[in-house]
């Protein structure tokens, strides 16, 4: 029997949150022990249909609890610099795993997380529970809030799909151009592909507004004929690029994770990576002090230490993507580190390593 003490309040209902209550069902709490927010009525379609790349080590800690949708693998990561030597290539072989990570959309990984949380009855109870009854309360509706430090990159991301002529065999292609970087990634339809392209906000837009044929030159001018003709196949979306990391504030009972502590930047494809690995870990705390018969509020400041270290390498490491190759006079010193990556299969395969299942920390 549960009392509201012993209940966990989420607030949000996007992937982070449903997947924190889905690995704190798999950590003990049982039936009406977690409290969530409905299901919103419907996902924008410019939400539902954005792509989106899961680590394997997400993959992974979702496959356990959820069927996840279909989804294309990849196999190799293909990042080089538009007009500079260097170039380096990730692969899942090197690694002997099955895939560096899958691609796949919002919509269908919110459906599926929905769906598994529904095959629990009665594990999560909607609303009627205020935030001062529940033992903690998690803030993961993908708001850092008002009072977060924001860091504007001044650069728009572009979204959209492109079918290409030639196959692409698994692979993801990040190009550094001095406007931003450029991501195609493999969707699970033959020879089609997410366009992430970033550039100053006023070039998105004018590239926006193009007519198909013209918005098909540029961008085989701005990524080169790896792929073929690249045929524009769906609405273009602009997304003004920023990272903002959440204040922690003092409130001891209550705790964020996911785009609700930190909102990155998707060179890297790291944003919900880092907020999965959030939920995972504050289960395994909450689980343990449920386990022990011990106050859940204890986990805030354990938690908030245990997930540091990541946290703040993943935000350096995405910061510093999403901009140096901007910086013509850097420029050269990444293409070089490109090129060393590649050489350096170690290095290389612990860079790969870290980006499929960020640093694990104790
Ligand atoms: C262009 C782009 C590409 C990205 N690519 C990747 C990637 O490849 N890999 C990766 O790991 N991360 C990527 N991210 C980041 C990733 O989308 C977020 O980190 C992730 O969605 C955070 O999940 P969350 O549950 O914390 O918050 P959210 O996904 O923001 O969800 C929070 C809540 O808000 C609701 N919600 C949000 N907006 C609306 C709205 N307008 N209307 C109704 N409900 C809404 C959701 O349903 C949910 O209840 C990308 C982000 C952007 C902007």
């Amino acid at each position: 029997m549960n009392t509201p003490r012993a209940v966990v309040r989420i607030e949000g209902r996007g992937p982070v949150g449903m997947a924190l209550a889905l690995f704190l069902s798999r950590h003990g709490f049982g039936p009406g022990s977690i409290a969530i927010d409905p299901i919103p009525v419907a996902l924008p379609a410019w939400l539902a249909s954005r792509s989106i790349a899961l680590s394997l080590g997400s993959w992974q800690l979702l496959s356990r609890v959820a069927a996840l949708p279909p989804a294309a693998p990849i196999l190799r990561v293909e990042a080089s610099l538009r007009g500079h030597a260097g170039r380096t290539r990730l692969q899942a072989t090197d690694l002997h795993a099955p895939a560096l990570g899958h691609v796949l959309r919002y919509g269908p990984l919110h459906r599926a997380l929905a769906d598994a949380l529904a095959a629990r009855p009665g594990l999560t109870r909607t609303g009627g529970i205020a935030g001062a009854e529940a033992a903690l309360t998690v803030a993961a509706d993908g708001d850092p809030g008002a009072a977060s430090k924001v860091h504007d990159f001044e650069q728009t991301a572009l979204l959209t799909e492109v079918v290409a002529g030639r196959d692409g065999h698994g692979t993801a292609f990040e190009r550094f151009t001095d406007e931003g970087p450029l991501a195609l990634l493999p969707l699970p339809q033959p020879r089609r592909h997410a366009l992430v392209w970033c550039a100053r906000p006023a070039e998105s837009e004018r590239r926006a507004a193009l007519a198909a044929a013209q918005f098909e030159t540029e961008l085989r001018a701005a990524f080169g004929g790896t792929l073929g003709a690249l045929r524009l196949d769906g609405d273009r979306v602009l997304a003004p690029l920023q990272r903002k990391v959440r204040n922690p504030g003092s409130e001891p009972r209550r705790i964020a994770i996911g785009n609700a502590a930190q909102a990155l930047h998707p060179v890297a494809g790291q944003g919900l990576n880092l907020g999965l690995r959030d939920a995972f870990e504050l289960a395994v705390r909450l689980g343990e002090l449920r386990a022990t018969d011990r106050p859940l509020d204890e986990a805030a400041a354990a938690f908030a230490r245990a997930r540091r270290a990541d946290r703040a390498i993943t935000i350096a490491i995405t910061d510093a993507l999403a901009q140096a190759f901007t910086y013509p006079a850097i420029a050269r010193l990444e293409s070089l580190m490109l090129g060393v990556l590649d050489l350096a299969a170690p290095a290389r395969n612990r860079f790969a390593a870290s980006l499929m299942f960020g640093l694990r920390s104790g």
